[in-house]
């Protein structure tokens, strides 16, 4: 049991490590605790090696003692004589400064001391209340090995310990006692000569290193790394909260995650284990209670997906410029050796043919200025060396990378903005890293990891593998839990009794499309709201909105017919069509809804049916927004709007038939989750509308996205109403509308099937279902991603991974790809989620199947 800084610097923690203790104790197990200095104690350590003054020395270890007598005095412990001892050790080291051991030595003679007092306290406490710990000296047991590519300052601050199982050591331990306690991070040099070796260091956060050197020396039954924290996460919590708990991985990619910069385990800790397969844990010390990661050796059947991102900053990065021959042989070679003298290890590699452009990471190497600046002066006889930092490094990490790329263009496209240095793909398949400038990371890591979530390419709806969010584990207490879906808890019986009359059905349950329209209610911005009916054409859901007081955006006569029989005639409606032929604007102009026109055709030709009306224009504000590339609705490469630089043009147009501009409208497109996009949209139609004149509305669109992923964040409706006002401040002459559909009704349908067939064929198993793209063509036409549960066994483990397919004669039927669900039984009631909007309005009787019907529920 490994107990890192933090979880050894206070009463209460060590409290809590007495706990554990015995409760290993309990189930029988020997144990063996490794201790990091306390908290911020190496820091101290390493300052005071870093003063030339001696007395700011010694007054640094007075501080050192003060701050272990403190801790002793909460433990109500009298100072045990082995940390008094050490405690004047250390004054010792300070007041004789360097000169002694050399500066190398004496730096590591002084930071094992952080360890060397944490130990000994320990020993001290444990014992004191009834938990018998021996004492061990972590150099007697790991013994460091000389490699031919060390210098002496690696040797002696980063030092690397070979632990194969070690039966003298297991059986002198087995002499001794039943609990343990040594250090972390520290290590003795290993001499041929038999002179005892010097004190060595392992490295920053070298403890989890000398813990898991210890597991493989015992071969222990496993490694336990208690930290401040609950596991390994998909970023960094401090950083993401969003950030998901990873409950199982393989050493493979948790060493992948922990060396491109999770700093919860050190990057050299796994590679010990893996041989002797003992798997390692991640705790809380706090939160006892909770899950943890476990680290194995086992690979579960998973589908690929992103695991974690990472990011390390200080990265250097070094372009070396051939100025030599092209494509010189050789040349690799000759710089390299550079690297080898200088002792410092590169991490990624960029190439081209007369460049060479490497980065060097902290974590490897002690980088100072005066490394670097050896280095560039020796690189500068063969090549023209360029040093480019701070940098930092992303890393998408996770096992099959290449097979998951097509998942990325989103998140790619976030780089569009920034200066990219290097790209890397690792050779092992594990991860994609970009170096950019460091003062950027801050602010991207977390927004690239929601983008993750959102593109499914961090796969969390795979329960199996990840687990809560850190916000869930240790939020803030007013942070409302993400409700849960209508459909899992009150009304699963009542779903399970429609699915027994018929399958397929679609499913509404009224109340959740009451609940979105008073969400949106409250844009107190928005003047008007108006339902596009093309989500969602049941009479059933347009009489709920007309109740709630929209209006309705219908795109064809048929739609226009059913909302005007379904609502009542004090709704407003809108007619927005596009490419319709003369004969459906003749049939809109003769019921109430306003006409929007985004072409000069409709003026050109048809001038007369327009003559004194007021109508709205659909402009093209040159982009388009959205989750696929077939939802946006902007852009030269979309059909929609008037290109505003066809404006003029238009306007000569209306004015010589007498018709009025009234309203200006743009929409991009949808599952839009970012709330500044409005704001856009918005402000550059007001401005287009001052040009106008006769404009008294700005209709902004719909798109409001409805997050599908697990953990995906919703869309922020009070700081979508702060971004409305505030152009609306600027603007406050024009009203503003909206149209919203997907939003409104997407959460309130279901689908319901049953299961037919299964099949296995190679690596996949697929599980029919009674309908398919016919009822639902979204996965097939959008990759849209949508929830898929097994009904019939809700709660039972998701044990099988699926490929849930209907019975649709084409390969692209398929509903969900990777679904992690419990074996299935023939018959098996499942719902798809999510498709209360475009899902039955989009259906057809392709392969003669029957539609499925519709039900709707209060
Ligand atoms: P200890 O002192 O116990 O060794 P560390 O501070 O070295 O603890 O490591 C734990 C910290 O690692 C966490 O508090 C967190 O800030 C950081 N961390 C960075 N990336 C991750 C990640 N992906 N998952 C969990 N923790 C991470
Ligand atoms: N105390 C050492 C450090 O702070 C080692 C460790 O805590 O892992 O780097
Ligand atoms: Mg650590």
């Amino acid at each position: 049991m490994k107990f890192g800084g933090t979880s050894v610097a206070t009463l209460p923690r060590w409290q809590n490590i007495r706990e554990l203790v015995a409760s290993r104790r309990a189930e029988g197990a020997r144990v063996l605790i490794v201790v990091s200095a306390l908290s911020g104690i190496t820091d101290a350590l390493k300052q005071l090696c870093a003063q030339g003054d001696k007395s700011k020395r010694i007054e640094a270890a007075a501080a050192i003692k003060q701050r272990h007598h403190e801790l002793l005095e909460q433990m109500q412990l009298a100072p045990p004589e082995g940390l008094l001892a050490r405690l004047d050790d250390l004054a010792q080291l300070a007041e004789d400064g360097p000169r002694v051991l050399g500066e190398l030595a004496w730096q590591a003679q002084v930071q094992a001391h952080g360890e060397l007092l944490s130990s000994t306290l320990g020993a001290a406490f444990l014992s004191a209340t009834g938990v018998a710990t021996q004492w061990l000296d972590a150099r007697e047991c790991l013994t460091a090995i000389a490699l031919p590519n060390q210098n002496e300052r690696t040797r002696l601050l980063s030092a690397m310990v070979e632990a194969r199982p070690d039966p003298v050591l297991t059986a002198r331990l087995a002499g001794l006692g039943e609990v343990f306690i040594t250090q972390g991070f520290i290590a003795r040099e290993g001499r041929d000569d038999g002179i005892a070796g010097r004190t060595v260091l392992l490295g920053r956060g070298g403890s989890d290193t000398s813990a898991a050197y210890l597991g493989a020396l015992l071969k222990a039954q496993r490694v336990e790394i208690w930290t401040d924290v609950a596991g390994m996460f998909t970023a960094n919590p401090r950083q993401v909260t969003g950030a998901r708990l990873l409950q199982r991985l393989d050493y493979e990619e948790a060493q992948e995650i922990a060396s491109t910069g999770a700093k919860v385990l050190h990057p050299r800790c796994l590679s010990p284990l893996r041989e002797p397969r003992v798997p390692l844990l991640i705790k809380d010390t706090n939160r006892p209670e909770l899950e943890g990661t476990v680290i194995g050796p086992e690979v579960r059947e998973h589908a690929p997906s992103i695991k974690a991102i990472s990011a390390r900053k200080g990265i250097t990065l070094i372009s070396m410029e051939s100025v030599g021959m092209w494509q010189e042989v050789g040349f690799l070679s000759d710089v390299f050796a550079y690297f080898k003298q200088h002792g410092l290890s590169v991490d990624l590699i960029g190439s081209a043919e007369t460049n060479v452009t490497v980065s060097l990471d902290p974590a490897e190497n002690l980088l100072d200025s005066d490394a670097i600046a050896a280095l560039a002066t020796d690189l500068a006889k063969v090549c023209r060396v360029k040093v480019i930092a701070p940098c930092a490094a992303i890393s998408l990490v996770g096992r099959g990378m290449r097979s998951i790329l097509h998942t990325l263009s989103g998140v790619l496209a976030e780089f569009g903005q920034l200066r990219v240095h290097l790209i890397s793909q690792s050779s092992n398949n594990l991860n994609l890293t970009f170096v950019v400038d460091e003062e950027v990371v801050d602010a991207l890591v977390p927004h690239l990891h929601d983008l993750l979530i959102g593109a499914g390419a961090l796969r969390t709806d795979d329960s199996a593998l990840f687990g809560p969010s850190w916000e869930a584990l240790y939020g803030r207490g007013d942070v409302a839990p993400a409700a849960a879906s209508w459909w899992r808890t009150d009304e699963r019986q009542r779903l399970l009794d429609i699915a027994a009359k018929a399958t397929p059905r679609y499913v509404y349950h009224l109340p959740t499309v009451r609940q979105q329209a008073r969400e949106l209610k409250k844009l107190a911005a928005v003047d008007r709201l108006h339902y596009a009916v093309k989500a969602n054409t049941h009479p059933a859901i347009l009489g709920a909105l007309a109740e709630e007081g929209f209006g309705f955006e219908c795109v064809s006569p048929g739609e226009l017919r059913a909302v005007i029989a379904a609502v009542p005639e004090s709704a407003p409606l809108l007619f927005t069509p596009n490419f319709a032929p003369r004969g459906d604007y003749e049939f809109a102009l003769t019921t109430r809804a306003t006409v929007s026109l985004d072409a000069l055709h409709p003026l050109q030709y048809w001038g007369e049916l327009f003559r004194d009306k007021e109508i709205v224009l659909r402009v093209d504000l040159g982009r388009g927004l959205g989750h696929h590339e077939k939802v946006r609705t902007g852009g030269s490469g979309s059909k929609f709007g008037l290109p505003v630089d066809q404006l003029d043009s238009f306007l000569r147009l209306a004015d010589a038939h007498g018709v009025i501009v009234r309203g200006l409208h743009a929409h991009l497109g949808s599952g839009i989750l970012d709330d500044s996009h409005w704001g856009e949209v918005y402000g550059q139609l007001a401005s287009l509308a001052e040009r106008i004149g006769s404009v008294s509305f700005i209709d902004i669109g719909g798109g409001l996205g409805v997050p599908s992923h697990p953990g995906e964040a919703a869309l922020d409706i009070a700081g979508l109403d702060r971004v409305l006002r505030e152009v609306k401040t600027a603007y406050p002459h024009y009203q503003l509308w909206m149209e919203p559909g997907r939003y409104l009704v997407a959460d309130a349908g279901v689908l319901l099937a049953r299961t037919t067939q299964q099949k296995g064929k190679g690596a996949f198993r697929y599980l029919g279902i009674d309908t398919g793209m016919n009822s639902l063509i979204r996965p097939a036409l959008y990759d849209a991603w949508h929830q898929i549960v097994n009904l019939t066994q809700l709660d039972a483990p998701a044990t099988a991974l699926y490929q849930v397919v209907g019975p649709i004669c084409e390969s692209g039927d398929v509903l969900g790809t990777d679904r992690r669900l419990p074996e299935a039984n023939e018959g098996d009631v499942m719902l798809i989620a999510q498709v209360g909007a475009y899902g039955k309005v989009m259906s057809s009787p392709y392969n003669m199947r029957d539609e499925a019907e519709e039900v709707v529920i209060e």
